[in-house]
C-alpha cells in the first residue's frame, strides 16, 4: 500500500538499521525524510511545517532521544502519528511512550511485517480523518445551502423529521411545532387524497420525483401559501422518507400576472413596440407593428431592423442613433421606413436601452413608435401651401421674401453678387378682358413653365403677385444677368400661348452687391421695370445706381 501523498520522517542513529529500513519505508510514502538523531529529526519536522504525516523513530539516540523529540513534536501537533522502533523496552520508556499517546511500537530488530502493519494502520487513520473532514465540509455546505437559500426543505415520514428554517417561516410554524404536529394540517383538502397515496408509496421505497407546480399549503394562521413543491424518495435512517423542497411563488405569480397584463396592453395599444436584443435581433413585436408594416410576427422576429430600411437615410443618421443608444442613452427621431409592400412610412420612434441591474450593461433595446405618415404629409402640404403659389406651383411672395433675405446674407458673407429681376406681363389686363379670367390663369401658368425651362436649378423663381414675377440668379454679374433676362424675354415673346398667341413681358433688373438691403433692391427693380414699361414694354432695363445713398 502506497499512499500518494503520505510523508514520513524516519529517525534512526544507527546507520545500518537506517539504510536497511529506508527502502522498505519508501514503499509506503511519497516522500521520506531521514534524520540521525532527535535534534535533527525535530529540525526537519519544524522545517516541514505540519507536512509530516507519520514519524517513525528510534528511542535511544545521541543529542536528543526519540521520546523528547516526539514530546516536542506533539506540542506542535497534538495528533501527530508516531511509531517507535526500539530494543529497549524498559518500563520508564514504555510509560513515557504511553503518556505521549504513541500510535505504534515495533521491537528491534525490526520485523518488517509488523512495521508494515503499524504503518498501514496509521495510513488508514489518515485516510479516515481526511474522509471525515470532507464529510464535515460537505455537511457544512449543505447546511449553509439549506439554511440560507430561499428554498424550504422538509423530510417527512409519517410526520416531519426535518424542516429547515425557511420552510418553517413559509408556513408560519416553529420547527418544534412542525415536528410535533399532524403534517396533514398543511395540506389543502382537495390534495390530501392524492398526497396520501404518494406518501404511502414513498415510505415503501418507491422512487418517483414529483413536481407540484401551484400547490397551496395552509399556513398556521389559515392563510393559503402558493408554492412550487418538488418531492422525491430518499433513504433515511435505514428506511425511506420523502424529501421535499418548496419555493414560495406568490410573488412570481403576481409578477407573471402583471407581465400578462402588460403584454395584453402592449398588444392592444396603437403604438408600435419592438424589443431588440443586444446583438440587434428583434425578439418581440406587438400587434400594432404587424398592422402598420404588413409583416407577420414570424417574419420580423429573429430579423434585424434593417428589414424596415427604406434607403431614405444616410449612414450618418444611423451612426448617430447607434452612438446614442450604445452610450446607454435614449434616442428619438423620425425614421423613414418601408412597409412589407415597399410603401414608405414615417415613424416617430424612441429607442431606449435597457440595462442589467447587476453590471449596468445593455441587455436589450425597447423601441416604441407611432406611424406619423399622415401628419408628416399634412405638414408637407401645409408647408407647400404656405410657401408655394397655388396657381403656378412656383414659390410665392412669402418664399421669395425669405429667398431675397438669405441671398443678401450669402452675398455679404462670400462677398459675391446676385441678380434680381422682376417680370411683368405686358397688357395682361387685355388677356383677361379678351379671353376670360381662366385663360388669364392659363397664361400665368404657362409663363411660369417657360421661365422655369430657361433658368438654372440654382436660380430662384417665384410669383410676386398678380402678373408680376421675381427671379434671383445667385453669383450673377451684370453681363450674365442681362443675357439671362434677354433670353427669358425672347423665349416668352416667341412662345405660342394657346388661343392667346404671343405675349410679351417687361423686365427690370439689378445686381446686388454686398451693401444692399431687401427694400432698396426691390425698389430698384421696380423702378427699372417701370422704366421698361415707359420705354415701350417688351424690353429689359437695368437699374443703374448712380447715387451712393440709394444703394
Ligand atoms: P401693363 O403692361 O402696364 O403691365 O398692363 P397690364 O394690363 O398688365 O397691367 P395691370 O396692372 O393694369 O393689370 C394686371 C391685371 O392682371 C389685372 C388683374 O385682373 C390681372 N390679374 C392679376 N392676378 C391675376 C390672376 O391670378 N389671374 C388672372 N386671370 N388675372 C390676374
Ligand atoms: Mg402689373
Ligand atoms: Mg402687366
Amino acid at each position: 500500500m502506497k499512499k500518494d501523498n503520505i510523508t514520513i520522517l524516519y529517525v534512526e542513529d544507527e546507520q545500518n538499521a537506517r539504510e536497511a529500513l529506508r527502502r522498505f519505508i519508501e514503499r509506503f510514502c511519497k516522500r521520506l525524510y531521514l534524520a540521525e538523531n532527535g535534534e535533527e529529526g525535530l529540525q526537519i519536522y519544524k522545517e516541514q511545517n505540519g507536512e509530516i504525516d507519520i514519524v517513525i523513530s528510534d528511542i535511544r539516540m545521541p543529542k536528543m532521544n526519540g521520546l523528547d523529540m516526539v514530546a516536542q513534536m506533539k506540542c506542535i501537533r497534538k495528533n501527530q502519528l508516531v511509531i517507535f522502533t526500539t530494543a529497549h523496552i524498559d518500563s520508564e520508556y514504555l510509560f513515557k511512550a504511553i503518556e505521549l499517546q504513541v500510535d505504534g511500537y515495533v521491537a528491534k530488530p525490526v520485523d518488517l511485517d509488523k512495521l508494515k502493519v503499524q504503518i498501514e494502520k496509521c495510513i488508514i487513520e489518515i485516510e479516515a480523518k481526511e474522509a471525515q473532514e470532507l464529510l464535515r465540509e460537505s455537511e457544512e455546505r449543505t447546511k449553509v445551502v439549506l439554511e440560507t437559500s430561499q428554498l424550504g426543505v422538509f423530510i417527512y415520514k409519517e410526520k416531519f423529521v426535518y424542516v429547515n428554517d425557511i420552510f418553517a417561516q413559509m408556513v408560519g410554524y416553529t420547527k418544534e411545532e412542525l415536528y410535533e404536529m399532524d403534517s396533514w394540517a398543511l395540506v389543502e383538502d382537495t390534495k390530501k387524497e392524492f398526497i396520501h397515496q404518494t406518501v404511502f408509496k414513498r415510505l415503501r421505497g418507491e422512487n418517483f420525483p414529483l413536481v407540484y407546480n401551484d400547490t397551496i399549503l395552509i399556513r398556521k394562521d389559515g392563510t393559503p401559501l402558493t408554492c412550487r413543491v418538488n418531492t422525491n424518495t430518499i433513504r433515511y435512517e435505514g428506511g425511506y422518507a420523502g424529501l421535499g423542497t418548496a419555493v414560495d411563488i406568490t410573488d412570481l405569480l403576481h409578477t407573471q400576472e402583471r407581465l400578462k397584463q402588460l403584454a395584453q396592453a402592449m398588444e392592444q395599444m396603437d403604438e408600435m413596440v419592438r424589443i431588440t436584443d443586444k446583438e440587434g435581433y428583434i425578439t418581440y413585436v406587438n400587434e400594432a407593428l404587424v398592422r402598420h408594416t404588413g409583416y407577420k410576427k414570424s417574419e420580423v422576429i429573429g430579423n434585424t431592423n434593417r428589414l424596415f430600411k427604406s434607403g431614405k437615410h444616410s449612414e450618418a443618421f444611423y451612426r448617430k442613433m447607434y452612438e446614442a443608444i450604445l452610450n446607454k442613452e435614449s434616442y428619438q427621431a423620425t425614421f423613414i421606413n418601408a412597409k412589407k409592400s415597399g410603401e414608405i412610412y414615417y415613424e416617430d420612434q424612441v429607442i431606449t436601452p435597457i440595462l442589467s441591474e447587476e453590471d449596468d450593461t445593455i441587455i436589450y433595446f425597447v423601441s416604441t413608435s407611432k406611424d406619423i405618415t399622415e401628419s408628416v404629409k399634412m405638414q408637407e402640404k401645409m408647408k407647400a401651401l404656405a410657401t408655394l403659389d397655388t396657381l403656378t406651383g412656383i414659390k410665392n411672395r412669402y418664399s421669395m421674401n425669405l429667398a431675397i433675405e438669405s441671398e443678401i446674407k450669402r452675398s455679404k458673407r462670400y462677398k459675391s453678387s446676385f441678380a434680381i429681376m422682376m417680370f411683368d406681363i405686358d397688357f395682361f389686363k387685355r388677356v383677361n378682358d379678351t379671353y376670360g379670367h381662366d385663360m388669364g390663369d392659363y397664361v400665368l401658368e404657362e409663363f411660369s413653365r417657360v421661365v422655369t425651362a430657361n433658368i438654372r436649378d440654382t436660380d430662384i423663381f417665384g410669383r410676386w403677385g398678380g402678373e408680376e414675377f421675381l427671379l434671383l440668379a445667385p453669383n450673377e454679374t451684370y453681363d450674365g444677368a442681362l443675357i439671362l433676362a434677354e433670353k427669358i424675354r425672347k423665349s416668352v415673346e416667341l412662345h405660342n400661348f394657346e388661343r392667346v398667341g404671343q405675349i410679351t413681358i417687361s423686365i427690370g433688373f439689378t445686381i446686388c452687391d454686398d451693401n444692399a438691403d431687401k427694400e432698396r433692391l426691390l425698389k430698384r427693380v421696380d423702378e427699372a421695370l417701370y422704366e421698361a414699361k415707359e420705354r415701350g414694354r417688351n424690353r429689359v432695363v437695368y437699374y443703374e445706381c448712380n447715387c451712393a445713398q440709394m444703394c
